[in-house]
């Protein structure tokens, strides 16, 4: 029986994935701490060192392929039987996917396949795990990773902010909520939704945002969430 409220949205962010060994952002020891962002993760540094930005993204690639999915991820697949789950991920692994989670939206693109630079909307697998300089796309452009850089544009935002309009609950997980404009999209979210955000760190703009705080790791305070949540539908 599906709960009358029905439409699930889970906005996740990396914070999902770290108990699956895969690096934050901002946490101490993330991945900025190891490296700036100027350096690997914008156009201008593609243009300055394509090299250092590819290799940046292989060993991240190599990271995910060897990561497995953990009992958030698991905890959302179990919500599907009793809800319309759709997933909003900032995250580039594929972790949702392997979970067995269906709706899975990738705003910021997917560390697992490329693209050529001569044309951002045809995106082939990655062969491997590993792009380099000189492989290049059918239309004869230089593969690049399929990942939104900052500065870019998120083509996939009309989508998110539409699917966020329809929730009756949204549940956000590990997420710092500082990249923008994905960080927006809480606010395409109707007033009367249920909110939830799943998080170690309390969140400065929750209370602002209507987002009712579950403090703790995202693999024990997600499958709660998700367990409350069925057993409420059964009612
Ligand atoms: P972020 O690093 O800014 O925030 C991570 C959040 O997760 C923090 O609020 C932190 O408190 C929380 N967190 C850390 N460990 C947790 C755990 N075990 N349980 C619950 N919460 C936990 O990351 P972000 O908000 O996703 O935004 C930054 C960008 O990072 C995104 O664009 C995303 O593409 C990218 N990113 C993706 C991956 C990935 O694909 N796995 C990894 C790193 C960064």
């Amino acid at each position: 029986m599906k709960r009358k409220k029905s439409k699930i949205v889970v906005l996740s962010g990396a914070g999902i994935s770290a108990e699956s060994g895969l690096g934050t952002f901002r946490d101490k020891g993330g991945l900025w701490d190891k490296h700036d962002i100027n350096d690997v993760a914008t156009p201008e540094a593609w243009r300055k060192n394509p090299e250092l930005v590819l290799e940046f993204y292989n060993m991240r690639r190599e990271l995910v392929l060897e990561a497995k999915p953990n009992q958030a991820h698991s905890a959302l697949v179990r919500l599907e039987r009793y809800f319309d789950v759709q997933i909003i991920t900032q995250n580039i692994d594929d972790l949702h996917e392997r979970a067995g989670s269906k709706n899975i939206l990738h705003l910021h693109g997917e560390i697992l396949f490329a693209q050529s630079i001569l044309n951002t909307e045809k995106v082939y697998p990655v062969k491997g795990s590993r792009i380099e300089l000189g492989d290049l796309a059918p239309d004869g452009g230089q593969l690049r990773p399929h990942v939104v850089w900052f500065g870019e544009a998120v083509p996939k935002m009309i989508d998110a902010e539409q699917i966020m309009k329809e929730a009756d609950i949204l549940i956000v997980v590990g997420t710092s909520l500082n990249v923008y404009p994905a960080a927006n999209l809480v606010y395409a979210c109707p007033p009367h939704a249920e909110k939830y955000i799943v998080d170690l760190n309390e969140l400065s703009t929750a209370k602002q945002k209507n987002l009712h705080h579950l403090k703790g790791k995202a693999s024990e305070k997600l499958p709660e969430l998700v367990d409350q949540l069925i057993q409420e539908s059964k009612n």
